[in-house]
């Protein structure tokens, strides 16, 4: 076995885990390999033992190994900050864009996604640690925001994604994720259809899953320490 496959089995039976203390079901937990600065054959190599979905956080980077990955089935999430001339690119090129945090985006991916391409799914990047130097919307406008993009044709508003400052202890872990839960939870009773959660990363993503969390954003745990 290569060492990104064994990783990968690490990761996933950790997840296992987790969720059978929790009384989730594990296939209620999609582990996104995020594969910035990684390469085109390390993605390959994590795709052949078994993961299909990809985030990436740097366009450029992700269209030359889109390209060089063609032959692939992949599901391609863009996880970093965005600039308005990339609206274009994002959204011709990937199924899921995490980190949404303006109205003015959301229209652009809305107006720019291709008409023979499913919706964009899209999830909200919450500012949940108050971190000036964080991206992300400030929880108070996140009601407002939630409802506007829920509005739009071409996209779909599909939950939350939280970056939360970095933190060992566990069990403040949960405390924050805990609060990005009770926001999805706070629109859900206002009637959005939601289902995602995106949080939890290598290490953080127990608390994550304990928590509520669907989609894992993983990398160092997958691929080791980036350069
Ligand atoms: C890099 C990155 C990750 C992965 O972090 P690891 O600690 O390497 O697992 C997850 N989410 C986002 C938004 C990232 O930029």
């Amino acid at each position: 076995m290569t060492i990104i496959a064994e990783k990968i089995q690490k990761v996933r039976s950790d997840i296992d885990n987790v969720c059978l203390a929790c009384h989730r079901d594990p296939k209620s937990v999609l582990l996104l390999a995020v594969s910035k600065t990684r390469t085109d054959a390390e993605i390959r190599e994590a795709y052949t033992s078994g993961l299909h979905a990809f985030g990436e956080n740097y366009l450029q980077e992700a269209l030359e190994k889109q390209t060089l990955l063609s032959d692939l089935e992949i599901e391609w999430h863009f996880i970093g900050p965005i600039q308005s001339n990339k609206t274009r690119a994002i959204s011709e090129h990937f199924d899921w864009v995490h980190s949404v945090d303006r109205l003015k985006i959301a229209e652009r991916f809305s107006a720019q996604r291709p008409p023979h391409l499913p919706p964009l799914n899209i999830c909200i990047q919450v500012n949940i640690s108050g971190e000036d130097t964080k991206s992300g919307c400030h929880p108070e406008e996140l009601p407002e925001l939630a409802r506007a993009i829920a509005q739009l044709p071409g996209v779909r508003l599909r939950g939350l994604m939280a970056i939360p400052e970095a933190e060992p202890d566990s069990e403040r872990q949960r405390t924050t994720f805990a609060k990005v839960k009770a926001l999805m939870t706070q629109l859900q009773t206002e009637g959005l259809d939601l289902d995602t959660l995106s949080m939890g990363m290598s290490g953080d993503l127990a608390a994550a899953i304990y928590e509520g969390s669907t989609i894992v954003r993983v990398g160092t745990a997958l691929f080791g320490q980036r350069t």
